[in-house]
């Protein structure tokens, strides 16, 4: 299979060249909007691109708020700070994520907590997150959730739409509405994934968006911060921005604000690659049609987009029959340049998570040991 798949994939990228996993493709206005941040000395903290960006996100997710970061990560960290995260909360979130879910958490003094995910969605499962909390929370006289040993609040619930695959969302929103835990989507793979023709991270109090070279659009690094209401737009817009008080001269700050704004220069970036984003999903979509035909009557089963929504495709996965299969498969398609990985690791296995407590995770530990990446650059990359 590794062989044919090769050759299939050399297809459709015409070249024999390495072939990337996912690789940025700039052949829109980018250089344009980036030179004329150069040519206006605008690169900065200031410029007209940052707020165009935003709104060219809230345009497009439908979201009331907008909020461009630094990066990914740092949307993440805004988000859980938003929807009150504190030092020694506890946050759930899935054992089958990209490390920096955990690590915005970490970093605010909160603990992760590892639920299981879905065979439908390969994100956070309702069934499992409502088990967990059966048997390790209660209501506490305050009608917070709280940990039924130690006490320590379940505060949020972070699910994360795996390789743009929007999660159940109708069924965790009920979960974390009988629970009193506030939902944070952690969307930065899902730009351009929708849930029920609504976009994925606009269900969520608050969520995140990443503009890493990776993902389906770029700024270089980046991200977003979305918000389900104008208000709280308005606060984290403040809170990323050193929390200062508008004034010609003055300065003054009335809060301990983060640096996170994106500069003038990457949002230039984003602006140009939103241009081309229902382009890059309509490639991306095509593209995954290929592989489902490619993967038909296999032992590999292809990951198709659930029922209920439709995903960007961001990267597309296969599951291979068993661990040894995928073994060979990963080390041969990589020997002859085609990129291909296995998942991440599950997060309790990591050194600083190790300790974290967890439901059982039958579906992640399965996916963590037969699921693979195979390349998913948009075809517009082809020579
Ligand atoms: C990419 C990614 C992030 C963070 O993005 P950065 O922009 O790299 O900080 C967070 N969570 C998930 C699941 C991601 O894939």
């Amino acid at each position: 299979m590794h062989n044919k798949l090769v050759k299939f994939v050399q297809d459709i990228y015409q070249t024999k060249e390495f072939i990337p996993l996912h690789s940025p493709s700039f052949r829109g206005n980018e250089k344009k909007y980036v030179n004329s941040t150069l040519d206006s000395t605008f690169v900065s903290s200031v410029g007209k691109y940052v707020d165009k960006f935003e709104q060219q996100i809230e345009d497009f997710t439908g979201s009331a708020k907008a909020i461009a970061t630094v990066n990914g990560t740092a949307a993440l960290h805004t988000a859980l700070y938003m929807a009150g995260v504190k030092s020694g909360d506890l946050v759930i979130t899935q054992a089958l994520t990209f490390v920096a879910t955990c690590n915005a958490l970490y970093h605010m003094g909160a603990e992760p907590v590892f639920v299981d995910v879905s065979k439908i969605s390969l994100g956070l499962c309702p069934q499992a997150l409502d088990l967990y909390l059966e048997e390790n929370a209660r209501l506490n006289v305050d009608g917070l959730c709280e940990d039924i040993n130690t006490g320590k609040v379940y505060r949020a619930v972070v699910p994360m739409h795996t390789f743009g695959h929007p999660v159940e969302l109708d069924e965790l929103i009920q979960v974390c509405a009988k629970w009193n835990i506030t939902l944070v989507e952690d969307a930065a793979e899902s730009l351009g994934s929708f849930y029920k023709k609504q976009h994925t991270g606009t269900f969520g109090d608050f969520s995140a968006i990443s503009f890493n070279g990776n993902k389906v659009i770029t700024t270089g690094g980046g991200g977003m911060v979305l918000c389900k209401n104008a208000e709280m737009g308005m606060r984290t817009k403040h809170i990323t921005t050193t929390a200062k008080v508008p004034h010609p001269y003055e300065f003054y700050h009335d809060e301990a604000g983060f640096n996170y704004r994106l500069p003038n220069l990457n949002a230039a970036l984003g602006c140009a690659q939103m241009e081309v984003l229902p382009k890059f999903l309509q490639q991306k979509r095509d593209l995954a049609l290929r592989y489902m035909d490619f993967f038909k009557n296999t032992d590999f089963s292809y990951f198709k987009e659930p029922d209920y929504a439709t995903s960007n495709y961001w990267l597309n996965a296969i599951i291979c029959p068993n661990s040894e299969v995928r073994e060979t498969f990963i080390k041969e398609t990589n020997a002859q340049g085609v990129m291909t990985r296995p998942i991440w690791q599950l997060m309790h296995r990591l050194p600083m998570f190790q300790h974290a407590k967890h439901g059982a995770l039958p579906i992640s530990e399965w996916l963590e040991s037969c699921l693979v990446n195979i390349p998913s650059s948009p075809l517009s990359l082809r020579a």
